[in-house]
Protein backbone atom coordinates (compact mmCIF):
# COMPACT_ATOMS: atom_id res chain seq x y z
CA UNK A 1 0.00 0.00 0.00
CA UNK A 2 1.13 3.31 -0.85
CA UNK A 3 1.10 6.23 1.67
CA UNK A 4 -1.20 7.92 -0.30
CA UNK A 5 -3.78 5.22 0.43
CA UNK A 6 -3.42 5.53 4.15
CA UNK A 7 -6.99 7.23 4.24
CA UNK A 8 -8.19 8.96 7.43
CA UNK A 9 -11.14 11.22 8.79
CA UNK A 10 -10.37 15.23 9.68
CA UNK A 11 -11.68 14.91 13.31
CA UNK A 12 -12.85 18.69 12.51
CA UNK A 13 -15.21 18.45 9.11
CA UNK A 14 -14.83 14.85 8.53
CA UNK A 15 -13.72 14.67 5.01
CA UNK A 16 -12.01 12.15 4.43
CA UNK A 17 -7.55 12.93 3.55
CA UNK A 18 -4.89 10.74 3.75
CA UNK A 19 -1.34 11.06 5.75
CA UNK A 20 0.23 12.73 3.09
CA UNK A 21 -2.42 15.33 2.43
CA UNK A 22 -3.69 15.71 5.91
CA UNK A 23 -1.26 18.17 6.85
CA UNK A 24 -2.17 20.98 4.62
CA UNK A 25 -5.55 19.80 5.32
CA UNK A 26 -5.93 20.79 8.92
CA UNK A 27 -3.81 23.68 7.84
CA UNK A 28 -6.91 25.15 6.09
CA UNK A 29 -9.30 23.56 8.12
CA UNK A 30 -8.01 24.96 11.34
CA UNK A 31 -8.55 28.29 9.88
CA UNK A 32 -12.05 28.43 10.09
CA UNK A 33 -12.27 27.77 13.66
CA UNK A 34 -12.41 29.78 16.35
CA UNK A 35 -11.71 28.69 19.49
CA UNK A 36 -13.62 29.09 22.43
CA UNK A 37 -10.43 30.64 24.13
CA UNK A 38 -9.38 32.26 21.58
CA UNK A 39 -9.34 35.60 23.08
CA UNK A 40 -7.57 34.60 26.45
CA UNK A 41 -4.24 35.86 25.53
CA UNK A 42 -2.38 34.92 28.79
CA UNK A 43 -2.93 31.34 28.30
CA UNK A 44 -0.64 31.17 25.14
CA UNK A 45 0.27 27.73 25.50
CA UNK A 46 2.32 25.91 23.11
CA UNK A 47 1.65 22.88 21.64
CA UNK A 48 3.15 19.88 19.45
CA UNK A 49 2.01 18.36 16.32
CA UNK A 50 2.81 14.77 16.95
CA UNK A 51 2.30 11.72 14.30
CA UNK A 52 1.89 8.49 15.99
CA UNK A 53 1.93 5.37 13.69
CA UNK A 54 2.06 1.56 14.39
CA UNK A 55 5.92 0.85 13.36
CA UNK A 56 4.45 -2.36 12.09
CA UNK A 57 0.89 -1.09 10.34
CA UNK A 58 1.41 1.87 8.88
CA UNK A 59 -2.34 2.42 7.85
CA UNK A 60 -2.71 3.21 11.31
CA UNK A 61 -1.93 6.43 12.53
CA UNK A 62 -3.24 9.58 14.28
CA UNK A 63 -2.50 13.38 14.21
CA UNK A 64 -2.18 14.81 17.45
CA UNK A 65 -1.44 17.96 19.11
CA UNK A 66 -0.80 17.73 22.57
CA UNK A 67 0.61 20.48 25.19
CA UNK A 68 3.88 20.56 25.37
CA UNK A 69 3.80 20.96 29.43
CA UNK A 70 2.48 17.36 29.44
CA UNK A 71 4.41 14.39 31.01
CA UNK A 72 5.19 11.16 28.76
CA UNK A 73 3.07 9.69 31.16
CA UNK A 74 0.30 11.41 30.04
CA UNK A 75 0.39 10.59 26.22
CA UNK A 76 1.01 7.12 27.72
CA UNK A 77 -2.77 7.68 29.09
CA UNK A 78 -4.04 8.75 25.58
CA UNK A 79 -2.31 6.08 23.41
CA UNK A 80 -4.07 3.34 26.11
CA UNK A 81 -7.13 5.43 26.19
CA UNK A 82 -7.02 5.18 22.24
CA UNK A 83 -5.52 2.54 20.84
CA UNK A 84 -4.24 0.06 23.69
CA UNK A 85 -5.51 -0.85 27.09
CA UNK A 86 -6.49 -4.44 27.51
CA UNK A 87 -5.31 -5.89 30.49
CA UNK A 88 -2.86 -2.52 32.48
CA UNK A 89 0.43 -3.95 30.76
CA UNK A 90 3.51 -2.36 31.07
CA UNK A 91 4.88 0.26 28.35
CA UNK A 92 7.77 2.54 27.83
CA UNK A 93 9.31 5.82 25.75
CA UNK A 94 12.82 5.53 23.93
CA UNK A 95 14.71 6.89 21.33
CA UNK A 96 17.52 4.91 19.76
CA UNK A 97 16.65 2.53 22.36
CA UNK A 98 17.40 4.56 25.88
CA UNK A 99 14.42 4.06 27.52
CA UNK A 100 13.23 7.97 28.43
CA UNK A 101 11.33 8.35 32.08
CA UNK A 102 7.49 8.82 32.34
CA UNK A 103 7.70 11.93 34.29
CA UNK A 104 9.81 14.01 31.51
CA UNK A 105 7.03 16.78 30.02
CA UNK A 106 7.24 17.09 26.52
CA UNK A 107 9.51 20.11 26.23
CA UNK A 108 12.34 18.35 27.75
CA UNK A 109 12.36 15.77 24.86
CA UNK A 110 11.30 17.81 22.05
CA UNK A 111 13.38 17.64 18.90
CA UNK A 112 11.37 18.88 15.47
CA UNK A 113 11.68 15.30 13.21
CA UNK A 114 12.76 13.31 16.11
CA UNK A 115 11.17 9.81 16.35
CA UNK A 116 10.26 8.66 20.26
CA UNK A 117 9.84 4.45 20.17
CA UNK A 118 6.72 3.27 22.24
CA UNK A 119 6.32 0.00 23.23
CA UNK A 120 2.79 -1.52 24.93
CA UNK A 121 3.24 -4.96 26.40
CA UNK A 122 6.47 -6.60 26.61
CA UNK A 123 5.03 -9.84 25.95
CA UNK A 124 2.71 -9.36 22.97
CA UNK A 125 4.33 -5.94 22.27
CA UNK A 126 2.54 -3.29 19.89
CA UNK A 127 5.28 -1.03 18.89
CA UNK A 128 4.53 2.85 17.95
CA UNK A 129 6.38 5.48 16.17
CA UNK A 130 5.23 9.17 17.38
CA UNK A 131 7.31 12.11 15.07
CA UNK A 132 7.50 15.39 16.81
CA UNK A 133 6.48 17.55 13.63
CA UNK A 134 6.13 21.44 14.52
CA UNK A 135 5.29 23.94 17.60
CA UNK A 136 2.24 25.39 17.32
CA UNK A 137 0.86 28.80 19.39
CA UNK A 138 -2.32 28.16 20.93
CA UNK A 139 -4.83 29.18 23.42
CA UNK A 140 -7.36 26.27 22.73
CA UNK A 141 -7.26 24.73 26.23
CA UNK A 142 -7.51 20.97 25.43
CA UNK A 143 -4.44 19.37 26.63
CA UNK A 144 -4.50 16.76 23.61
CA UNK A 145 -6.74 17.08 20.63
CA UNK A 146 -6.62 14.34 17.94
CA UNK A 147 -6.53 15.99 14.65
CA UNK A 148 -7.12 13.30 11.96
CA UNK A 149 -7.29 9.57 12.64
CA UNK A 150 -6.71 7.22 10.35
CA UNK A 151 -9.99 4.79 8.53
CA UNK A 152 -9.89 1.34 9.41
CA UNK A 153 -7.58 -0.54 6.96
CA UNK A 154 -9.34 -3.12 4.96
CA UNK A 155 -7.55 -6.36 5.38
CA UNK A 156 -8.40 -8.81 2.76
CA UNK A 157 -9.27 -12.36 4.51
CA UNK A 158 -6.47 -14.61 5.03
CA UNK A 159 -8.52 -17.63 4.11
CA UNK A 160 -10.21 -17.53 0.77
CA UNK A 161 -8.11 -13.89 0.11
CA UNK A 162 -11.56 -12.58 -1.67
CA UNK A 163 -13.64 -11.29 0.80
CA UNK A 164 -12.40 -8.41 3.50
CA UNK A 165 -11.91 -9.73 6.98
CA UNK A 166 -14.11 -8.71 9.67
CA UNK A 167 -12.62 -11.24 12.74
CA UNK A 168 -9.11 -11.76 14.33
CA UNK A 169 -7.96 -15.14 15.27
CA UNK A 170 -6.66 -14.12 18.67
CA UNK A 171 -4.95 -17.47 18.70
CA UNK A 172 -3.36 -17.22 15.32
CA UNK A 173 -3.04 -14.19 14.40
CA UNK A 174 -5.16 -13.97 11.23
CA UNK A 175 -8.11 -11.83 10.00
CA UNK A 176 -10.55 -14.18 8.79
CA UNK A 177 -14.06 -13.31 6.75
CA UNK A 178 -17.52 -14.16 8.02
CA UNK A 179 -18.06 -17.63 6.00
CA UNK A 180 -14.10 -18.72 6.74
CA UNK A 181 -14.82 -18.07 10.15
CA UNK A 182 -16.82 -20.55 10.32
CA UNK A 183 -13.84 -23.30 9.10
CA UNK A 184 -10.96 -21.55 10.47
CA UNK A 185 -8.88 -24.24 12.00
CA UNK A 186 -7.94 -22.31 15.51
CA UNK A 187 -11.77 -21.59 16.34
CA UNK A 188 -12.78 -25.65 15.47
CA UNK A 189 -10.08 -26.69 17.66
CA UNK A 190 -9.67 -24.04 20.42
CA UNK A 191 -13.56 -22.31 20.83
CA UNK A 192 -15.48 -19.54 19.81
CA UNK A 193 -13.43 -17.24 22.52
CA UNK A 194 -10.67 -16.33 20.11
CA UNK A 195 -12.72 -15.06 17.38
CA UNK A 196 -12.42 -11.16 18.09
CA UNK A 197 -14.55 -8.50 16.01
CA UNK A 198 -11.72 -6.79 14.69
CA UNK A 199 -11.39 -3.02 15.57
CA UNK A 200 -9.50 0.49 14.12
CA UNK A 201 -6.59 -0.21 16.51
CA UNK A 202 -3.15 -1.70 15.63
CA UNK A 203 -3.88 -3.61 19.04
CA UNK A 204 -6.98 -5.44 17.23
CA UNK A 205 -6.68 -9.24 18.25
CA UNK A 206 -3.77 -8.93 20.56
CA UNK A 207 -4.40 -10.15 24.03
CA UNK A 208 -7.72 -9.04 25.60
CA UNK A 209 -7.80 -6.02 23.42
CA UNK A 210 -11.75 -5.06 22.46
CA UNK A 211 -11.74 -1.59 21.17
CA UNK A 212 -12.31 2.13 22.76
CA UNK A 213 -14.32 3.15 25.06
CA UNK A 214 -16.33 5.82 23.46
CA UNK A 215 -16.47 8.01 26.92
CA UNK A 216 -13.03 7.81 27.59
CA UNK A 217 -11.86 9.08 24.40
CA UNK A 218 -14.57 11.87 23.24
CA UNK A 219 -12.40 14.01 25.20
CA UNK A 220 -9.41 13.74 22.67
CA UNK A 221 -11.52 15.27 20.34
CA UNK A 222 -12.52 18.48 18.80
CA UNK A 223 -15.88 17.76 18.12
CA UNK A 224 -17.87 14.16 18.09
CA UNK A 225 -15.82 11.36 18.27
CA UNK A 226 -15.44 10.41 14.47
CA UNK A 227 -17.36 7.38 12.68
CA UNK A 228 -14.08 5.67 12.05
CA UNK A 229 -13.84 4.39 15.56
ZN1 LIG B 1 -11.05 19.17 7.85
ZN1 LIG C 1 -3.55 -7.72 27.68
ZN1 LIG D 1 -12.70 -15.70 3.72
ZN1 LIG E 1 -6.32 -18.90 13.97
Amino acid sequence: MSQESYEGICCYCNEVVTKRTVGKHIEKCKAKIVFDSQFNNEKNYKYFSLLVEATYGRAYWILVEVSSVLTLKKVDTFLRDIWLECCGHLSAFSIKRNEIAMNKKLYDVYQQGLSLDYEYDFGSTTDLKIKMLAQIDSSDEKPIRVLAINKKPEILCSSCEKILSVYDCTSCGEQVCESCAKTHQCFIDEGEEYIAERVNSPRSGVCGYEGQNESIIKKYFPKEIPNVL
